[in-house]
């Protein structure tokens, strides 16, 4: 794996996709987003009954298609076995 390129800031990225609600890879589409913008991963958005997992405030139904979009391009380390079948084979 190359890991020579310093212009990512690969653990930055990691966290910014970590669901603030169950810890996970938030990397899945759809993301859904609160009123104040933060974004939780599908399951948190259903589980959290409506309240944001970060602030409290409440979610909505809007999708955050930029932090979906951006999340497609990364390969994250898994850490459950669920995600893999769904990145259509992309590996290093
Ligand atoms: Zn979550
Ligand atoms: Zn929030």
């Amino acid at each position: 794996m190359d890991t020579g390129d310093k212009r990512v800031d690969i653990d930055a990225l990691l966290r910014l996709f970590t669901c603030p609600g169950c810890g996970n890879p938030a990397n899945k589409p759809p993301l859904f987003q609160c009123v104040k913008g933060h974004v939780a991963c599908s399951s948190c958005s259903v589980n959290c009954r409506g309240s944001c997992p970060t602030c409290r405030q409440r979610m909505t139904t809007e999708r955050n298609f930029w932090m979906e979009e951006a999340s497609t391009c990364i390969i994250f380390p898994l850490r459950t076995a669920a995600t893999a079948a769904d990145r259509n084979g992309v590996k290093h």
